[in-house]
């Protein structure tokens, strides 16, 4: 029925619950302010010691949305006030100028993701003097992929020629649901007739790769309605389907308490919208990524997992390959060499660091040996669903198993429920543990062993 994964609802039940995402490790609550913009150009400097360095890969974060979506997690600053953002593409640039005299001639550049918030709030004028300003940072490789993330409320053919013009070839769009009572309960009204005028726009114009993001667990969702949502996007046929489990954390996202808890579908629901989704996908020919995401066979992303090289980063998943990741704008998180640093997560922090002169640097981390260890063999298990021990071995100098004796004891746990396999050389994550991979990764995350809270995190499914 699926065509790499198996459903089992009692793994589920047992697995499922809070954990990271592992689009980093360590991931961002780890962090510590004693890694400051001194210590982050130290590292810029340094990026190609040896005469080695990887790729550049730049995100550029724009938190400006004109409404607030209750379900969001995101960092955003929700206004109505268009001329909010004009002065933040001077800070950017500011910014930009920093970055660029730290790294000297070393700019080439062969990814730009914008991300947000809502990129398209900025009007055209605005998204032409980004771009402007980052042709003249860096050098910008014209092959490269160039990603943007679409609020498809008011982004028509007009838009879409204008980002394919300025040399995006992949959009992600916001869809969560197509169900106008879903809609309602969280104060997105988007029709179906928007997003399918951008998607089709964004083919005209010769988009490479086009994604929807799709949340499952939301209020008032029901197993008709969400049906209905995923016909209508197996019809549409984007290259790529993101399918997130609504975590409903009102304590920690303020949007969310505006959402009643008695309106979330029960556990047995949402099991069942998942389950019902995946069926859809698998039936339109979708494949399973991992973590959250499924792809066409022939994109980008199915062909670099079956050729060992798809990575995982704070974007989710990359097919382009190993990079160093500057993230330019408030509260982004790069990651350059063996470190990963945040900037300033309140507008007037950052605006007042770059007002010093300053990289607007709030914190960040340098990865232990341990960290870096530990890094590959979770990046290796959410990419690729296996791990090789002598390969972390040759490349960490370590003896895997008596290195991860205590995990290893741990994971027998998971093999004996049938998540894993394991031999003498390889971990393998079963298609049963697939949809648990978190679960997996979990297992080697030193931190959380450490009794470190685990609330704060969505759950696994
Ligand atoms: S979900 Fe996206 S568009 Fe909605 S408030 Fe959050 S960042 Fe803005």
């Amino acid at each position: 029925m699926y065509t790499n994964l198996v459903i089992d609802a009692d793994l589920i039940r047992k697995y499922g619950g809070n954990g990271p995402r592992y689009t980093s490790y360590p991931t961002a609550d780890r962090f510590v302010e004693a890694f400051d913009a001194d210590v982050y150009r130290h590292w810029l400097r340094n990026r190609n010691v040896g005469g080695i360095s990887r790729p550049l890969s730049l995100y550029v974060h724009l938190p400006f949305c004109g409404t607030v979506c209750y379900y969001c997690a995101c960092n955003k600053i929700v206004t109505g006030d268009r001329s909010r953002s004009a002065p933040y593409i001077s800070y950017l640039a500011r910014e930009v100028e920093l970055l660029c005299t730290e790294l000297g001639e070393d700019r080439a550049a062969s990814q730009v993701h914008f991300g947000g918030g809502t990129p398209t709030f900025l009007p055209d004028n605005e998204l032409r003097e980004l771009m402007r300003v980052l042709g003249s940072g860096f050098k910008l490789n014209p092959a490269g992929e160039y990603a943007i993330e679409i609020d498809p409320r008011g982004v028509g053919e007009e838009r879409v020629a204008l980002l394919a013009e300025l040399g995006f070839n992949r959009m992600s769009l916001g869809v969560q649901d197509f169900d106008p009572v879903v809609q309602r309960a969280v104060n997105r009204i988007q029709t179906i007739e928007q997003t399918l005028e951008t998607t089709l726009a964004a083919r005209r114009h010769g988009f490479r790769s086009i994604n929807y993001d799709l949340i499952y667990g939301l209020p008032r969702q029901t197993l008709e309605g969400f049906s209905r949502t995923l016909d209508l996007v197996c019809e549409a046929a984007p290259d790529r389907i993101a399918l997130y489990s609504y975590a409903h954390l009102p304590a920690v996202f303020m949007p969310q308490r505006r959402i009643a808890a008695a309106d979330l579908p029960t556990p047995e629901v949402k099991l069942q919208l998942m389950t019902q989704a995946i069926a859809k996908f698998s039936a339109a020919g979708y494949v399973y990524i991992g973590m959250d995401h499924f792809a066409r066979p022939d994109d980008d992303l199915a062909l670099a997992q079956r050729q060992g090289r798809l990575t995982r980063n704070f974007q989710g998943y990359s097919s382009a390959g190993d990079a160093d990741t500057l993230a330019i704008g408030v509260s982004a998180i790069s990651n350059v060499g063996p470190t990963y640093s945040q900037n300033y997560k309140e507008l007037d922090d950052y605006a007042a660091r770059l007002d010093d002169g300053v990289l607007p640097v709030l914190r960040g981390i340098e990865l232990s040996a341990d960290d870096l260890a530990r890094s590959a063999v979770i990046q290796s298990l959410a990419c690729h669903f296996r791990v090789s021990k002598e390969s972390i071995s040759i490349a960490h100098l370590i003896d895997f198993d008596s290195y991860f004796t205590h995990e290893m004891s741990h994971l027998a746990l998971l093999r004996d429920d049938g998540l894993v396999d394991i031999d003498d050389e390889w971990i393998t994550v079963t298609p049963s543990g697939r949809l648990l991979v978190r679960a997996v990764c979990m297992v080697f995350d030193r931190y959380l062993s450490q009794g470190q809270a685990r609330a704060q995190y969505s759950r696994v499914l």
